[in-house]
C-alpha cells in the first residue's frame, strides 16, 4: 500500500527558515546562505518522511514565502511593477513584500505590517511597488499571495526552481518514481487569482494556462516522475456551472498532455481535495480523467462512503484520516475499521495520507519539554502524524504493529475518561445552558435611553480600540516577569505606571472614552487562554501564517472554566486613574476558538459555549467592579464562516448566540461594545445586528467608508464607530481626511449613533505617530460637532 504525504511544514523544527529569511531581508546574509538553510530544511524533511516510511515523497511543498506564490512565478504571473529581464528570487520577495519607493530592486521593504490575524492581512502600501494582496487559504490561518492577472499577463514557464527541487528529492528518494511533485491545480489557481485593471474574463485564459501546465508536466515526465499531485481544493466549494465546466475542460486537456509521446511513461495525476466534502461536485470529481483522487476523510466524513462507492476501483483513491488541521492523536484502530470497505474495493489502489498538507500543524512534538505528560500523550504534530499513517498503512497491509496499535488505542481511551479534559462542574453548567438568557433585559432603544444620560458623551464620541503602542520597555517588563527576573509587585508597579501614562496621554489628547492600553497582554487570545482552565501552550508549536510569520495557537484541550477574574484588577485600576469612562476589554469566544487548536471530541459550538460562559462571568465581574462600558472583540467572527455558504446560517446561529450569552447578563445602562477588524459585512450584517452590541467598531477607512453600505442598506439599528484611520500605516492622517470620512459616514448613519475611532488597536504603532494621529482625530470630531451644532441652529 502506498503511504504518501501531501506536504510537510517548511519552517523547520525551530523556525530555522523564519530566522534565515529575516536575516537575509535585513541584508545580513547572502542569498547563497539563505539557500543553504532552505536546502538543509528540505533534506531533513525528506529524510524524516523517508524514515517514517513514506514511499511517495512530496516535492515542491517547500516555499521561501508561499507555495501559491511559487506557482505564480513558475507560471510567469508577475505583476508589471516587478517584471524584469531575468527572473530571480528577489522578484518573488518583492511580489510578497513590496518594494520601498527609493530602493533598487535588491531591497524589498517590510511590506507586511505586523497586524496579527486580520483578514485579509493589510500591508503598508508604498507608491507603485506595493506588495501583492494576501488572503486566507480557505479556512486555515495560512495566507497566500493573490495572483494578479493584468491585460498583458502572458503565462510562460519562468521560475524553474521546481525542477531543481524535484531533482533534489529524486536524489534523496533514490528513484524518480518515489517522488511526487505538488502543484496548485490550474482551476484553483485561476479561481483564486484576481483581475487587476483588466476586464478579460478569467476563464478565457484557461487554454493558455493549460499550455504551460502541459509544459510543466512534460518536464516532470522527462525527469522520470510518475505521479504529480494536483491540488484542487476549490472542489469543496459551491461552484458556479462555469467553474465546474472548467474542471472538465482542464482535465480533458491535461490528461492528453500527460500522455505525450516523448515521455517514457505517462504521467499520472493525483487530484487532491481537502478541508470539506465535495458536495455537489462529487460526481464531477469522481469522473475527471485523472489517475487518482485524494479525499479528506475527516472534514469530508459525511461523504466518505459516497466517494468510496462512486470512485472507480481501477483508479487510486487516497483517503486522509490523520488530521492535517489539528494536533490530536489519530484513532488508528477506528481508522482501520473505517477503511475496510475501501480496502476491499480498491486493494492496492487504496492509499493513505494525512487529510491535507501537514503545513497547518506544528512540526514536532518531541521538542516540547514543558507540556503536561498526560496531555502530550494525546497529541501528534506533523512528525508524529507520519508515524500514525505508517501504523495505519501497515495494519491495512496485514502487518499490524500490535504494540504500537495498543498504545495508540490506550491513549484514545484514556483521553475519553481523562479528568484533565472532563470537568464535571463545567458539564453541569453546560447542561443548564438553556437557562442562560440570550437577550439583554431591554432592547437597544430602551438601553440607549438610559445609557445616553449616564455616560453623557458629546456627539461623535472619540475612543480607541484597546491597545496602545507596545513599547520595547513594555515587552521587556513582561518578558522579565515571565522569566522570573522580576517580582510580581515590581511587575504590577511597572504596568500600572504604563496605565497611568496612557491615561495622561488620553487626557491630554482629549479622548472621550478611555482604554487602559493592554500593556499586560502580548496577544489577545493567549492572554485569556493562559488564565482559563482547559488551555495549554506549547514552546515550539509554531505554524506558518504567511512568509516568515508564524503563530503559536493555544491548545484548547479540555472543558473551559475561569478560576478567577482575568481583567478586573487592571481595568479597575485604570478606572481609578480617571474621571472619564474606562472601557473594559475582552476577547470574544468565537475569536478565542478560531485562533486556537480545538478539541475534536465535541463540536466547535460546545467549546465556544464554554468559553462564552467563562467570559460571561468576567463581564459581570467587571460590571460589579464599576466598569460599565465593556468591549468584547470578535475580530475572527468572519473568518470562522464555513467554506460552504449553505453552512453559514448554522455557524452564525451559535457564533452570535455565544456573544449574546457573554453579554446578556448586564444592566441596561452598561454599554456593550464589540470590535471587528474587517470591513466586509454585506453577507453577515443580519447576524452582526443580532449580536445586539450597543456599539460596534469596524474597519472602514481603507474603503473610504464605502463598506458602511451594508450597515446603511440594512438600517443597522445600534451605534457604529467606523474606523477613520488605518492603523497599519505609519502615516499620520490629517484632520481634513478624517472630517471627510466622518461626513461621509454621517450622510448615511444618524450622527447620534456615530463614534469616532481608529480602525483597530494601536499596539503595533509607535507613540510618535499615535499621538499626533489621535490628536487630529479628536480635532476632526470637534470640527464635526461644530458643523452639526450650526446645522441644528440654522434648521
Ligand atoms: N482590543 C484589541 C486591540 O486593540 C483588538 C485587536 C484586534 O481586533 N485585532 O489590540
Ligand atoms: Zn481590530
Amino acid at each position: 500500500m502506498t503511504l504518501h504525504n501531501l506536504g510537510y511544514p517548511r519552517i523547520g523544527d525551530k523556525r530555522e527558515l523564519k530566522f534565515a529569511l529575516e536575516t537575509y531581508w535585513k541584508g545580513e546574509q547572502s542569498e547563497a546562505e539563505l539557500a543553504a538553510v532552505a536546502k538543509e530544511i528540505r533534506r531533513r524533511n525528506w529524510q524524516t518522511q523517508l524514515d517514517a516510511g513514506v514511499n511517495l515523497l512530496p516535492a515542491n511543498d517547500f516555499a521561501y514565502y508561499d507555495q501559491f506564490l511559487n506557482m505564480s512565478t513558475l507560471l510567469g504571473v508577475i505583476p508589471k511593477r516587478f517584471r524584469q529581464e531575468h527572473y530571480d528570487l528577489e522578484v518573488a520577495f518583492c511580489m510578497a513584500r513590496g518594494r520601498a519607493p527609493s530602493d533598487d530592486a535588491a531591497a524589498c521593504c517590510a511590506g507586511h505590517a505586523g497586524h496579527e490575524h486580520s483578514e485579509p492581512v493589510s500591508k503598508t502600501t508604498s507608491k507603485a511597488d506595493y506588495a501583492g494582496a494576501m488572503k486566507k487559504w480557505f479556512d486555515t490561518n495560512y495566507h497566500y499571495i493573490v495572483p494578479e492577472l493584468e491585460d498583458d499577463t502572458a503565462f510562460a514557464l519562468t521560475d524553474t526552481r521546481l525542477f531543481d527541487e524535484v531533482a533534489e528529492a529524486v536524489e534523496m528518494a533514490g528513484l524518480a518514481k518515489n517522488v511526487k511533485p505538488v502543484l496548485v491545480g490550474p482551476v484553483t489557481y485561476l479561481y483564486l487569482a484576481e483581475n487587476k485593471g483588466t476586464a478579460i474574463p478569467k476563464l478565457s485564459r484557461l487554454p493558455e494556462l493549460l499550455a504551460v501546465y502541459g509544459e510543466i508536466l512534460q518536464r516532470l515526465a522527462d525527469q522520470g516522475i510518475e505521479w504529480v499531485q494536483i491540488d484542487e481544493p476549490i472542489l469543496v466549494l459551491e461552484l458556479a456551472d462555469e467553474w465546474q465546466q472548467a474542471f472538465q475542460q482542464t482535465y480533458d486537456v491535461l490528461s492528453q498532455s500527460s500522455r505525450q509521446p516523448s515521455s517514457q511513461a505517462p504521467l499520472k495525476l493525483l487530484l487532491a481535495t481537502y478541508f470539506e466534502t465535495l458536495g455537489d461536485n462529487l460526481s464531477l470529481a469522481c469522473d475527471l480523467p485523472v489517475a487518482g483522487l485524494h479525499y479528506d476523510g475527516l472534514r469530508g466524513a459525511k461523504q466518505l462512503n459516497d466517494v468510496v462507492a462512486q470512485y472507480p476501483a481501477d483508479k487510486v483513491l487516497s483517503i486522509g484520516l490523520v488530521d492535517g488541521r489539528n494536533i490530536w492523536k489519530a484513532d488508528v484502530t477506528g481508522a482501520i475499521a473505517h477503511l475496510q470497505d475501501a480496502k476491499a474495493k480498491f486493494g492496492d489502489n487504496l492509499w493513505v495520507a494525512p487529510s491535507c498538507s501537514l503545513l497547518h500543524v506544528p512540526v514536532n512534538l518531541e521538542v516540547e519539554e514543558k507540556l503536561n505528560p498526560e496531555l502530550k500523550n494525546y497529541l501528534a504534530f506533523a512528525k508524529q502524524k507520519l508515524a500514525e499513517i505508517k501504523l495505519l498503512a501497515d495494519a491495512l497491509n496485514g502487518q499490524v504493529d500490535e504494540k504500537a496499535l495498543a498504545a495508540n488505542a490506550q491513549a484514545i481511551a484514556d483521553k475519553q475518561q481523562s479528568k484533565l479534559i472532563h470537568d464535571a462542574d463545567v458539564q453541569a453548567r453546560i447542561a443548564k445552558l438553556d437557562q442562560v438568557a440570550l437577550d439583554r433585559a431591554a432592547p437597544y432603544a430602551e438601553r440607549t435611553a438610559v445609557q445616553k444620560p449616564k455616560f453623557d458623551l458629546p456627539l461623535f464620541p472619540t475612543t480607541t480600540i484597546g491597545s496602545f503602542p507596545q513599547t520595547q520597555a513594555i515587552r521587556q517588563t513582561r518578558l522579565k516577569f515571565k522569566k522570573g527576573e522580576m517580582s510580581e509587585a515590581q511587575y504590577i508597579d511597572a504596568m500600572q505606571a504604563e496605565i497611568r501614562d496612557v491615561c495622561e496621554r488620553q487626557e491630554r489628547i482629549g479622548i472621550d472614552v478611555f482604554v487602559h492600553g493592554e500593556p499586560e497582554r502580548n496577544d489577545m487570545v493567549e492572554y485569556f487562554g493562559e488564565q482559563l482552565d482547559g488551555f495549554a501552550f506549547t514552546q515550539f508549536g509554531w505554524v506558518q501564517s504567511y512568509g516568515s510569520r508564524c503563530v503559536k495557537p493555544p491548545i484548547i484541550f479540555g472543558d473551559v472554566s475561569r478560576p478567577k477574574p482575568m481583567t478586573v484588577f487592571w481595568s479597575q485600576y485604570a478606572q481609578s486613574q480617571t474621571d472619564k469612562t474606562m472601557k473594559g476589554m475582552l476577547t470574544g469566544a468565537v475569536t478565542v476558538l478560531q485562533w486556537s487548536f480545538v478539541r475534536n471530541d465535541q463540536t466547535r459550538e460546545a467549546t465556544c459555549n464554554q468559553i462564552a460562559l467563562a467570559l460571561r462571568d468576567e463581564v459581570l465581574d467587571l460590571e460589579t467592579a464599576g466598569i460599565h462600558m465593556i468591549q468584547i472583540d470578535e475580530a475572527a467572527l468572519r473568518e470562522g464562516l464555513p467554506l460552504k455558504k449553505s453552512d453559514w446560517a448554522e455557524y452564525l446561529r451559535w457564533a452570535v448566540n455565544s456573544f449574546r450569552m457573554t453579554t446578556s447578563g448586564v444592566q441596561n445602562d452598561t454599554q456593550i461594545h464589540t470590535h471587528m477588524c474587517y470591513s466586509e459585512f454585506n453577507d453577515i450584517i443580519e447576524a452582526v445586528a443580532k449580536m445586539d452590541a450597543d456599539v460596534i467598531t469596524i474597519e472602514t477607512s481603507k474603503s473610504q467608508m464605502k463598506l458602511l453600505d451594508a450597515f446603511v442598506d440594512f438600517q443597522y439599528p445600534n451605534e457604529i464607530g467606523p474606523g477613520v484611520y488605518d492603523i497599519h500605516s505609519p502615516n499620520i492622517p490629517t484632520v481634513e481626511q478624517m472630517v471627510d470620512l466622518i461626513q461621509k459616514a454621517a450622510e448615511n448613519i444618524p450622527a447620534e449613533r456615530l463614534w469616532v475611532n481608529p480602525d483597530c488597536g494601536l499596539k503595533t504603532r509607535g507613540w510618535q505617530e499615535t499621538e499626533p494621529a489621535l490628536t487630529n482625530m479628536v480635532e476632526a470630531a470637534k470640527v464635526l460637532r461644530k458643523q452639526f451644532a450650526e446645522q441644528v441652529k440654522s434648521a
